[in-house]
């Protein structure tokens, strides 16, 4: 007896898979989807810690912010703001010169309107994920993606070889699915093997990535010496970034938490030694001595946080390249098998919800084919 249900499995809950997820079922069609994380978010979540005192910690340490211009992805930002999952990050922004040790650019108004899930960046992804028509399951790794040719349907295994049934569709929303770097992370083969799918095989091998690694750090007291909430580093070859995520709207003030971003070449150095896999505590600490060095450049005065700690597992962050800035996602038709992501689009969150709402839309246009 066939277990085929009328649904899609979405693999994946950062903002293209929920935004997909979230679409697909208004438009009627009922989805399941796996994430492997404990919640919701990819690269949009909130990291929870503890501080020696007991005291909670939330941190932004993905995306800080985003800046939206397309339409379409306009129209679901008011939306999200009517619900109060999102607000607008009024604040300073600049950038610190390395060479001069000096802050530029300093301004109120920045190149756009910056954007913030709230109370966290998380918020955004929970949300969709908890959608009517969308079932979603937290803590389940999809480890093999099979295709049934005497069933026409897909079936989802997960990494710990459990069955989670047959469905007619997948959508894929994170190049690991059937990168060749899943192999090197975790010894296995990756969940999707691209050899079901020739069309697309070609075009989404060895997608380049730039890799950073972010340290959290929480201040008993503000950082006066600094005159923005966000800055870009100039001339630094440790740093990237660095923002006051207490600072955002929303969130609690009862200590100052700020979140930093080595630069690409840094974590690429390291990871050149240390390999992909995760790095020792003493190489973690280490690491975010060092990037809490670089950030001292800006004229701490000796203060010093309460809590530091290094988040590894950003060998991916941002894709290098786009490779579907046309069509925003991949669709075989006859296998009902989308394949979204930033990396179609552009390595931000408004290029994620683009190919997000692409997938969904492969479904939605041809309905027949569920
Ligand atoms: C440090 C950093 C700074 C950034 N700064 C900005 C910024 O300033 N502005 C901006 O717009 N964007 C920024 N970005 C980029 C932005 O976060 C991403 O472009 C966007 O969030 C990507 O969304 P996504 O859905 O494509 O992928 P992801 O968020 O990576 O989602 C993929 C999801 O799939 C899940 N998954 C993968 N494999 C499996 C599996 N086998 N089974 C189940 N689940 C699986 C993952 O756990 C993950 O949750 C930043 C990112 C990082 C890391």
């Amino acid at each position: 007896m066939s277990n085929i249900v009328t649904k899609v499995a979405v693999v994946g809950s950062g903002i293209s898979g929920a935004v997909c997820a979230s679409t697909l079922a208004r438009n009627g069609v009922s989805v399941t989807l796996f994430e492997s994380a404990r919640g919701p978010g990819g690269r949009m979540s909130q990291r929870r810690e503890i501080a020696e005192d007991g005291k909670e910690l939330l941190f932004d340490h993905g995306a800080p912010f985003f800046s939206i211009s397309n339409t379409d992805v306009l129209k679901l930002l008011h939306e999200w703001e009517l619900k109060g999952l999102v607000a607008e990050w009024k604040e300073n922004f600049g950038s610190f010169d390395c060479l001069s040790n000096k802050f530029l650019d300093i301004d109120q108004e920045g190149l756009g309107k910056r954007y913030v899930g709230v109370p966290g960046m998380n918020s955004i992804c929970k949300s969709l994920c908890n959608e009517t028509g969308v079932e979603s399951k937290f803590g389940i790794g999809v480890g093999r993606l099979d295709w049934l040719d005497s069933e026409n349907s897909w079936l989802v295994m997960g990494m710990d070889g459990q069955n989670h049934g047959s469905f007619k569709g997948v959508v894929a929303s994170d190049k690991n699915i059937f990168s060749t770097r899943f192999k090197d992370v975790t010894g296995c083969p990756p969940p999707l093997d691209l050899s079901l799918a020739p069309e697309l095989a070609m075009k989404l091998q060895d997608i380049p990535v730039n890799p950073c690694f972010a340290v959290m750090l929480a201040f008993t007291e503000p950082l006066s010496s600094i005159p923005v909430k966000g800055f870009t580093f100039k001339n630094s070859e440790v740093l990237s970034w660095g923002h006051c995520d207490s600072s955002k709207p929303g969130r609690s003030t009862t200590s100052e938490r700020w979140v930093l971003h080595s630069t690409a070449k840094y974590a690429r150095d390291l990871i050149a030694q240390t390999g992909l896999q995760k790095p020792s505590t003493a190489t973690l600490t280490k690491v975010a001595e060092e990037l809490l060095e670089e950030f001292e450049r800006t004229g701490l005065h000796g203060s010093q946080p309460f809590f530091k700690k290094l988040i590894d597992g950003q060998g991916s962050a941002f894709p290098a390249a786009s490779v579907a800035e046309e069509e925003k996602c991949f669709w075989d038709g006859k296998k009902r098998l989308a394949i979204c992501g930033d990396f179609c689009v552009s390595p931000n969150v408004e290029g994620a919800i683009l190919s997000g709402l692409a997938a969904a839309a492969k479904f939605i246009e041809a309905p027949s084919c569920l």
